[in-house]
Order: C-alpha cells, then sequence, then structure tokens
C-alpha cells in the first residue's frame, strides 16, 4: 500500500502518563500507536495498567488474549507468545495487561527485561500506565526514554501534574538520567468553550516548547469507538479525532528526528 518503511535506529520507549485519572492516556497510547504504524514504524503497545478500559478492549483485541504481561514476568510465557498483532495493523503488537492479577509483582528490572527483548524488533514501544505515580509508574518510567503526559482540556486540568513531575524529577535524578519529557498532549478540547482555551494558554505558558502543538479535540467517535472495540481510525477514519491523532503521530516523528 505504498507504505515507507522508516526503521529507527534502536526504539524508542515512551511512558504515557498523567497523575490524573480519564484525561485520555489509554486513548492517546491505542491512537497514536495505530498512526505510528500507519507511517511505517513497527509498534509494540505494553499496557501495564489493571484497569477497566484496558488497552486490549480499546483495539478490539481482548478476545484473542490468551497470556499477558504477569504470565510474561512470571516465566509461564515468552514475551513473543503474549504479544497480539493486530490484525488491522500488521506492523502493530499489543501486550496486554492482566486483568485479575495484583500488577504489584511487576518490577522496574520486569520492565526493562520485557523491553530489552522485544528492543530490536520495535520502533517505538509506547507504555500505557495507570494515573496512580505508584511503583509501577516508577518503574516503567525507570526503563523509557521519554514520557508523553495528556492533559485535558478541563477544571483542575493542572491538578496532578506538580506531583508527576517532582516525581519525573526524582527519576532523573537517581534511577534514569537519559528520562526526557516527550512532551504534553491537549486533549479533549473544545474551541468554543472559553475554560478550553484557558487551560491551552495556561499549559503553554508554563511548559513552552514541551507542548505538542496538535491539539486532541473532545470527539464522540473517540469516546465511541472502544464500545465498538475499535480504536476510531477503524472506527471512523474521517473523524476529527482519527485526524487530530494523525497530525500527533507525525508531530512526534518529526519531533523524534529533529
Ligand atoms: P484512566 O486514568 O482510567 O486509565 P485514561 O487517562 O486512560 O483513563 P481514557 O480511558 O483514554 O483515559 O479516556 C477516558 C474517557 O474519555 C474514555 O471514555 C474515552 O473514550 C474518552 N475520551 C478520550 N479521549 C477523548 C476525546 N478526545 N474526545 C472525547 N472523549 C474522549
Ligand atoms: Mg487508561
Amino acid at each position: 500500500t505504498g507504505v515507507q518503511t522508516c526503521a529507527l535506529p534502536i526504539s524508542r520507549r515512551i511512558v504515557i502518563t498523567s497523575g490524573k485519572g480519564g484525561v485520555g492516556k489509554t486513548t492517546v497510547c491505542a491512537n497514536l500507536g495505530v498512526y505510528l504504524s500507519k507511517l511505517g514504524f513497527r509498534v509494540a503497545l505494553l499496557d501495564v495498567d489493571i484497569g477497566l478500559n484496558n488497552l486490549d478492549v480499546i483495539m478490539g483485541l481482548e478476545r484473542q488474549v490468551v497470556f499477558d504481561i504477569t504470565d510474561v514476568v512470571s516465566g509461564k510465557c515468552r514475551v513473543r507468545q503474549a504479544l497480539i498483532q493486530d490484525p488491522n495493523n500488521p506492523s502493530l503488537y499489543v501486550l496486554p495487561s492482566s486483568h485479575t492479577y495484583a500488577s504489584s509483582k511487576i518490577t522496574g528490572e520486569h520492565i526493562k527485561n520485557v523491553v530489552d527483548i522485544i528492543d530490536h524488533s520495535f520502533d517505538y514501544i509506547l507504555i500505557d500506565c495507570s494515573p496512580s505515580l505508584g511503583l509501577i509508574t516508577v518503574n516503567s518510567l525507570t526503563a523509557a526514554d521519554s514520557v508523553i503526559i495528556p492533559v485535558q482540556c478541563e477544571y483542575f486540568a493542572l491538578e496532578g501534574l506538580g506531583k508527576l513531575l517532582s516525581t519525573i524529577k526524582l527519576i532523573q535524578k537517581r534511577l534514569n538520567t537519559e528520562l526526557e519529557i516527550e512532551g504534553f498532549v491537549l486533549t479533549m478540547y473544545d474551541a468554543r468553550l472559553r475554560l478550553s482555551n484557558q487551560v491551552v494558554e495556561e499549559v503553554k505558558k508554563n511548559f513552552q516548547d514541551m507542548v505538542f502543538q496538535t491539539l486532541i479535540n473532545r470527539n464522540t467517535k473517540l469516546a465511541e469507538a472502544p464500545g465498538f472495540g475499535q480504536p476510531a481510525i477503524l472506527y471512523d477514519a474521517s473523524s476529527r479525532g482519527s485526524e487530530d491523532y494523525m497530525l500527533l503521530a507525525q508531530e512526534l516523528i518529526n519531533r523524534n528526528q529533529e
């Protein structure tokens, strides 16, 4: 289909976290993953959150889950056996989190091991975290190159960011000196609302060029898509939400190639 291959020399490991729930992390992870793969990159999505809206569900892959990340770290299976290939995007794979198991047994070393094993097979490894700044998130950040921070254009948008940023600083100092902030992504933006525009202004004032130019608009198609077991691009590829994620993927690639 004329898709370019644009392999990176080594994979870029990006954690998606926010210090706050329901801001669009998993949606960012799924849709960014789809577009990065559409643009010719080999992408793995690692789900380390034990939530309801798990990545495999949002990707429409939950019925294909045989093994999950806890099976991998407990030695029950190999990473390759647990990775699910997206039938719609052959260069996109998902490593599901456990729906039932306590993830507290997963250490930073585990995550680093998993990432090291698949490192050469992928260009982008996106790790979807829970909103809590617990051990799993700290461990993921320790094993990562960078972090994407979604910020919802809503009341209390900046709530939780201070704590997340001080956690990141601490990790940069003690555990992972190479960790970078890839960028802040403004999600659920509504141009008609003064509040939305105020949040954009505020975030840009605080974080300047660390903020992605691409705004993710509030789009019902993005919210509905998981109900149909599909990421937005397949549910409605012409929707505003799909367009936004295409632009975000391109902006991320440009940043990484600078
Ligand atoms: P959690 O902290 O629970 O893991 P999260 O940060 O991963 O949540 P999501 O699950 O991605 O957030 O999104 C929360 C809700 O908002 C979901 O119902 C999702 O479909 C919806 N949503 C995400 N992005 C958008 C958008 N741009 N427009 C409209 N709805 C959206
Ligand atoms: Mg989530």
